[in-house]
């Protein structure tokens, strides 16, 4: 029986849990998953605790991501170009931090059908959705990023990306992939939206990383116009289990994902 767990400070809400259990159990495999609330003084001890208990990895999550890497022995790809790590790898006493979020993303993309390269993406909100958002749509070949900000100043200048105010989303050409990595439109503003009817009508698909509401006012705006919209519920099934398969050293088919986000929707409905 394998142990593995989620690190953060306050976890009440995740469904991490219930993601894990659902895999596992279709899956076959032997595993439980625990939530760790961790105090930020404890974080190192608790990274330590991974060897010490000789457990074969952890998630990690806010306010943890970028903290934990200090007290890690390397770093993926994609974590380093994202500067956070939210999966812990432990072999043989080695651990390394992997970022699958940037992975989960992509796999959203692939089961929506939507291909980046060559296309316009505009990416609402600077934080650490934002940063492996920005890092897939880069390896994937998009033509031109935007990333909008409410202090651009405040964000990493990059000759890959623009970063903008909402203001200059007036200047964006009709046809762009729009995506929301900001908070505006969560539970319990259910009547908020990150950009007017009026911005949105511009993009050719929408996805808003926000799960809860599972139809967020951005995405029906977009919906009531006929673009396609689409919520991160997906990407969240799909970066628990691109954890799993990094501890597994497994490849997982599209069917489980699938199978995990259907029985995630029922859940959820009840
Ligand atoms: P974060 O690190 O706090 O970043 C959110 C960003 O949104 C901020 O950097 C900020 O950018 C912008 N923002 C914050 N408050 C805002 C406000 N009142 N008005 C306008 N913009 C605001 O959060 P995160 O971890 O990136 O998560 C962002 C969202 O993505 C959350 O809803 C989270 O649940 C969701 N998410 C989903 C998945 C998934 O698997 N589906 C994974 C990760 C995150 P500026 O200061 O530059 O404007």
């Amino acid at each position: 029986m394998k142990v593995f767990g989620l690190m953060g400070e306050s976890l009440s809400h995740s469904l991490s849990p219930i993601i894990h259990k659902y895999v596992y159990e279709m899956l076959h495999i032997e595993a439980s998953y625990s939530l760790y609330q961790v105090q930020p003084a404890m974080l190192e001890a608790a990274v330590q605790g991974v060897r010490a208990l000789n457990l074969r990895g952890v998630n990690v999550t806010i306010p943890y991501k970028i903290k934990v890497m200090e007290f890690l022995d390397d770093i993926s790809i994609e974590a380093k170009k994202i500067g956070a790590v939210n999966t812990i790898l432990n072999d043989g006493n080695t651990l390394t931090g992997y970022n699958t979020d940037y992975f989960g993303f992509g796999r959203m993309l692939d089961r929506y059908n939507i291909n980046p390269t060559g296309k316009t993406a505009v990416i609402l909100g600077s934080g650490g959705a934002a940063k492996s958002v920005t890092a897939y749509l880069l390896d994937n070949g998009v033509s031109e990023l935007y990333i909008v900000s409410r202090e651009p100043k405040k964000v990493a200048a990059s000759s890959k990306y623009k970063v903008i105010t909402y203001e200059h989303l007036a200047f964006i050409n009709q046809g762009a992939l729009l995506v929301n990595c900001t908070p505006i439109g969560m539970f319990p503003c259910l009547d908020a939206a990150p950009i007017s009817k009026h911005d949105t009508a511009k993009f050719e698909a929408v996805i808003d990383l926000i799960y809860n509401p599972l139809n967020t006012l951005l995405m029906n705006q977009a919906i009531e116009m006929r673009i396609p919209a689409y919520n991160g519920l997906y990407m969240l099934v799909s970066q628990a289990i691109a954890s799993i398969e990094i501890w597994y050293g497994i490849a997982i088919d599209e069917g489980i994902v699938d199978e995990v986000y259907n029985k995630l929707i029922l859940y959820l409905d009840n």
